[in-house]
């Protein structure tokens, strides 16, 4: 059984979040605890714990995620100088919420990848 998360109560808008976008496919909301000037959870309606569970029928949503975070990071005014997406993976990749979503962070120049 796939445990829900406090992504998917956001997608409900049953508790509050700073929401700049929503779609049948995604929901896009500020991170409660920013990383940088512009920081963005752009993440999948649709229940998947992560980048493991994907498969071929979820290509539009995965699609949707890169198009959202373009279109949002024009609208932030970040797009020109530039912005970093990240997805994390289970523990090695730093995932706390097992809800697929991408990172959209920029706003400041963000340094080397992995420190
Ligand atoms: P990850 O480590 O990739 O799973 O990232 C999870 C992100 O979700 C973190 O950056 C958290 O700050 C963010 N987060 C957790 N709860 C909330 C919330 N209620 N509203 C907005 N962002 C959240």
């Amino acid at each position: 059984m796939t445990k829900e998360t406090i992504f998917s109560k956001i997608i409900r808008r049953e508790i509050p979040a700073d929401v700049l976008y929503q779609d049948n496919l995604v929901t896009a909301f500020r991170d409660i605890n920013p990383k940088a000037p512009s920081h963005i959870l752009i993440v999948t309606n649709m229940l998947i714990p992560t980048v493991n569970d994907l498969t071929a029928d979820h290509e539009a949503a995965l699609g949707r995620l890169f198009t959202v975070a373009a279109k949002i990071a024009q609208q932030e005014g970040i797009d020109e100088d530039g912005y970093r997406l990240i997805v994390n993976c289970n523990r090695h990749g730093g995932q706390e919420v097992y809800h697929l979503h991408m990172h959209l962070l920029g706003g400041r120049p963000l340094g080397p990848l992995v420190a």
